[in-house]
């Protein structure tokens, strides 16, 4: 079965303007329903999980975009292809023919399984080396974004360990005080739609959430800094970062204006002329769908291109990277780290399969840990793992808010699957979301 093509738009100046829930410069109205093509089926509403579209049965429905998460759930479920993206195509494809920029792809772990599938291919073949190849003969150089992902790790994992020694091991040394505004239980923040339903409907939760920027953004930072300077020695004006990612929301996060770090850095130690304006991490993002426009419009056939190794250091990574585009994904890759750093030793498997929650909206588990300061003693440590911000998080999110909740360290992604699902992924006629999202769970811990 092939997929489905969906309809995009250009930004318009509109996109940028800011106001409602919107700051200035923020990217807005990603996500749109054409009403020349809505028959008012309602299925889109049910796969909202921020009550954004309006509309009765048979009625035209609308987004009001100031409630709006831009996870494109409902473009990816409904049966008519009545919903569109915004796309920043035509600027990539613009910059890749200007000789004064370096174009850096940073492409997401879900992109790799998913992106085969636009040529033709079943889905999930893996096409890592010959989508590498495709990329540079299309004119990028690569940063991925699984490396960042790793580096995305080591700050969770660590800011989840010094929660753990400030809040349950009593350590309140100074560089540890920081974590008394931040309590336990630790969520996850690398999902921009779950960041934005957080600021706008639990805002409570927000102390809570952890400080480490996702993947996407760090890349970007990093490219623009380190990268910039001391590998590829690059004037860092000159570089167009482009995420290349499953997930239709992180066009908005990489508009947010806190993302502007590598500027701000460059500016402090003086790399920048005084008079330079402030740039974004990342310049632009491209879903898998646009990414497959992308290299139709050049006209290559990622699946025809003779596979590549990786040739520089800003291309290899860690499995524990690759599992972030599956929900559980992120959890495992943090405990394997607080595991190794809380015990002071290696676990007997680096499988942590309890975690691992594809298949489900909620996954609980208790992992025990041998903690070091304690002389070896173990401790439970409480793990919930949520996909589909719909349906199944509003409980676990109450029990945290009247400090009830069982759990330490929680994960949250916006889209049921986690990213390999997201709202940027190739479209099957039948939908894609085949985890349902109404399927009641225990919690239990
Ligand atoms: S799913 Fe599509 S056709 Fe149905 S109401 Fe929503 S936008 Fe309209
Ligand atoms: S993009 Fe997400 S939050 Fe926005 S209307 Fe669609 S499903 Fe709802
Ligand atoms: S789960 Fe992944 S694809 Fe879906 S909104 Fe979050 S980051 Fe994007």
């Amino acid at each position: 079965m092939g997929v489905q093509k969906i309809a995009t738009f250009s930004p318009s100046e509109k996109t940028f303007t800011g106001g409602g829930t919107f700051l200035p410069g923020e990217v807005k109205g990603i996500i749109r329903i054409n009403p020349n093509k809505c028959v008012g089926c309602d299925t889109c509403r049910h796969h909202c999980p921020a009550g954004a579209i309006k509309g009765s049965l048979g009625v035209t429905h609308h987004i009001e975009e100031d409630l709006c998460l831009s996870c494109g759930q409902c473009l990816v479920n409904c049966p008519f292809g009545a919903i569109e993206q915004m796309s920043f195509l035509d600027e990539v494809l613009s910059r890749l023919k200007d000789p004064d920029y370096t174009v850096v792809a940073i492409i997401a772990p879900a992109v790799r399984v998913a992106l085969a599938e636009e040529f033709g291919a079943p889905p999930g073949t893996l096409t890592v080396h010959r989508m590498h190849a495709a990329f540079k003969k299309a004119g990028f150089r690569i940063y991925e974004n699984n490396l960042a992902a790793d580096q995305t790790i080591m700050e969770e994992g660590y800011e989840f360990i010094a929660k753990v020694k400030y809040w349950l091991l009593g350590d309140k040394t100074p560089e540890l005080e920081k974590f008394a505004e931040h309590p336990l239980p630790h969520f996850t923040s690398c999902c921009p739609a779950w960041i934005r339903y957080a600021e706008l409907y639990w805002p409570d939760i927000l102390p809570h959430i952890s400080g480490a920027k996702s993947p996407q953004q760090m890349a970007g930072a990093t490219v623009k800094t380190w990268v910039a300077l001391r590998l590829w020695n690059i004037d860092p004006r000159k570089i167009y970062t482009v995420g290349i990612m499953p997930c239709t929301a992180k066009i908005y996060e990489a508009s947010r204006p806190e993302f502007k770090s590598a500027f701000y850095w460059l500016k402090e130690k003086g790399h920048l002329p005084e008079d330079t304006p402030p740039f974004p991490d990342v310049d632009a993002v491209l879903t898998t769908r646009d990414a497959a426009e992308l290299f139709r419009c050049l006209n290559i056939n990622p699946l025809n291109v003779s596979p590549e190794k990786e040739t520089d250091i800003t291309e290899v990574y860690t499995g524990g990277a690759t599992i972030f585009g599956n929900s559980g994904g992120v959890t495992e890759a943090a405990l394997r780290t607080a595991y190794c750093v809380l015990s002071g030793q290696e676990p007997s498997s680096w499988n942590i399969e309890a975690v691992r929650g594809h298949t489900t909206g909620v996954r609980t588990a208790k992992l025990a840990i041998p903690l070091k300061p304690l002389g070896g003693k173990k401790a439970n440590f409480h793990i919930c793992v949520v996909n589909g911000v719909k349906n199944h998080l509003e409980p676990i999110l109450e029990d945290v808010v009247i400090g009830k909740s069982p759990f330490h360290f929680i994960e949250v992604m916006n889209c049921p699957g986690g990213c390999i699902n997201g709202g940027g992924q190739p479209v099957n006629p039948m939908g894609t979301s085949w985890i349902d999202p109404l399927l009641p769970l225990p919690l239990k811990a």
